[in-house]
């Protein structure tokens, strides 16, 4: 494809934009989706929390997704949208291969990244052994023993939260004061500090070694908890600006994932860091409702203008 144009291009083919992408051609949108291929939960086996699909394989998930959009006549291309500009159309996407998509709307659902505390060797156990999300792997690690990588408030958080799942969570407190309330609360649920420095993570899945300052500890899963970064440099490009919180920052939406930047809508994971697969759908449908909505105003009003 070296040329397109559209009603809608979606950027991103995971929950958030195959749902959006499916309401909009089922209400006969033209649409468009860009998609770089490498969803977040990707690395995990299982996604779970999905109602009906309960522990689907992820990529399972979005080529069915995929199946469903197509039906409706979602064309797909497989490349990265690098370049965003305006023109008298709408939009003008550049994508990495060379390629250009003109739309009129654009939606925004590339997701976010992950960044991980910076300890050697947690990445290699990513979506496996560590963890992030007591939702979305919790129940797999049940009555585990179970390490709290303690660099953020929000760690502390997450280790009340797996203290449900386990007896035997131990949380190593490094950079970060535990308030008096919060200790108190470990103490009376027997959730063990050890305070240092955590230098590696080794070993194999389901069988961790964390080198507390030279001090070996196994654990069977380590919960961390990562800077959510939105993959948002188009909406840069656009002029919109990221918003941020204590754990990310993310693409700012009103209603429905209508952003500060006229055209461009938002959903999933982008701007909404805690959102999981259900929810990201949702939102994906939403906007794909609102801006099929918008189009139809934005068509009458050229009917009217006309007559
Ligand atoms: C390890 C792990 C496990 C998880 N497990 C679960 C679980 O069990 N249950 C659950 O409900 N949730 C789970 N989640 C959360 C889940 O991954 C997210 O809710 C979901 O992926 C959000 O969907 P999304 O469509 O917003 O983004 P994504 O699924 O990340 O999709 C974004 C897509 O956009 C594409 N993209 C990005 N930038 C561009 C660009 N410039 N041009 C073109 N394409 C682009 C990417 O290639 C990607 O395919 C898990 C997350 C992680 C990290």
């Amino acid at each position: 494809m070296s040329g397109s144009t559209c009603d809608v291009v979606v950027l991103g083919a995971g929950a958030a934009g195959l749902s959006g992408a499916t309401a909009l051609a089922r209400s006969r949108r033209s649409v468009v989706v860009v998609d770089g291929g490498d969803p977040r939960n990707a690395v995990s086996g299982h996604a779970h929390n999905v109602l009906g699909r309960e522990g689907i394989g992820p990529l399972d998930l979005l080529a069915q997704g995929r199946r469903e959009a197509q039906g409706y006549g979602v064309r797909f291309v497989e490349d990265r949208a690098v370049l965003a500009r305006r023109d008298e159309w709408g939009f003008v996407l550049e994508l990495l291969g060379g390629a250009t998509v003109r739309a009129r709307r654009l939606l925004l659902a590339t997701g976010l990244t992950d960044e991980l505390p910076d300890v050697p060797g947690l990445r290699r156990f990513w979506g496996r052994s560590v963890l992030h999300c007591a939702y979305c792997h919790g129940w797999e690690v049940r009555g585990q023993r179970i390490g709290v990588l303690g660099t953020r408030p929000a760690s502390l958080h997450q280790a009340l939260v797996f203290r449900q799942l386990s007896e035997d969570v131990t949380v190593f407190v490094q950079d970060l004061e535990v308030p008096a309330g919060t200790a108190e609360q470990f103490d009376v649920l027997g959730v063990r500090l050890l305070p240092g420095t955590v230098r590696g993570v080794s070993g194999e899945d389901g069988n961790l070694r964390v080198d507390l300052d030279g001090t070996q500890i196994g654990v069977q899963a380590l919960v961390v908890t990562p800077y959510h970064r939105a993959r948002a440099e188009l909406f840069a490009q656009l002029g919109g600006e990221l918003a941020t919180n204590p754990v990310g920052e993310f693409v700012p939406t009103q209603q429905a994932g209508a952003t500060e930047v006229p055209g461009v809508w938002a959903a999933g994971n982008v701007t909404d860091l805690g959102a999981m697969v259900q929810g990201s759908s949702a939102a994906g449908v939403l906007a794909g409702m609102r801006i099929n909505h918008d189009l139809v105003l934005e068509d009458v009003a050229k009917l009217l203008a006309a007559r």
